[in-house]
């Protein structure tokens, strides 16, 4: 999973970063609009962080400008957002609730706690209300980061679990490598060009055949429901 950090104070930005690496997202710093907007528009986010006071502007105007975004494109005017702001901001907040943001976080926040909500964010974007994900005999819990297939904790790597939890919250969607491997890595990191594929076959000697599926030239994808 990917996640955009908009914010200009860079010992907060490396702090956040950190945090979120530990707990396997892959993480872009935007320390302006201009450099958000231009990660928004070149690889899909599942979720951004947004600080208000930037130097080039309000992280408002970036808030209204996404959600304006024409259908079918990136970025993808749905994409989850959290505003960061500052304790006496009240009316920001209400403002960038109300502009469409989803939730809020007043500086200075827990780790623990913005895992949390981004977690509950990512579930109700994709419609979950449960917080553990079934799919026939597999269960996965996000929390976590645990997949049990028939009651029986299965050993699996932090990038095999993001793998499958990109493949899962697109159900039935098919899903190429590179929207994949976007999910797992930071533009400042080299990719193996077969990574994809080697986090693939492993899940599949884990979790059985029928859970990923190949659609031959265009990607990956999981049924909606596992085969009678
Ligand atoms: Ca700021």
């Amino acid at each position: 999973m990917r996640v955009l950090v908009v914010e200009d104070d860079e010992s907060i930005a490396h702090g956040l970063a950190l945090a979120l690496r530990q707990d396997d997202w892959a993480v872009d710093v935007a320390p302006t609009l201009k450099a958000a907007w231009a990660s928004l528009c070149a690889e899909p986010i599942d979720i951004v962080l947004l600080d208000l006071g930037l130097p080039d502007g309000d992280g408002a105007d970036l808030l209204a400008r996404l959600r304006r975004a024409p259908p079918g494109a990136l970025p993808d005017a749905a994409t989850p957002v959290l505003i960061m702001t500052a304790r006496d901001q009240v009316a920001s907040r209400i403002e960038g609730l109300d502009m469409g943001a989803d939730d809020y976080l007043t500086k200075p926040f827990d780790a623990g706690e913005l895992a949390a909500r981004m977690r509950a964010l990512r579930r109700r974007f994709t419609g979950r209300a449960q917080a553990r994900l079934r799919w026939g005999e597999i269960e996965i819990d996000p929390a976590a980061h645990t997949v049990a297939r028939n009651g029986q904790n299965v050993d699996i790597s932090a990038r095999e679990f993001s793998v499958l939890m990109a493949l899962m919250e697109a159900r039935p969607r098919v899903l190429s490598r590179q929207q994949i491997e976007a999910s797992l890595y930071n533009w400042d990191r080299l990719v193996e060009s077969n990574a994809v594929e080697v986090h693939i076959h492993r899940l599949r000697k884990k979790l059985g055949e029928g859970v990923i599926r190949t659609l031959r030239g265009v990607g990956y994808f999981v049924p909606v429901e596992p085969a009678p």
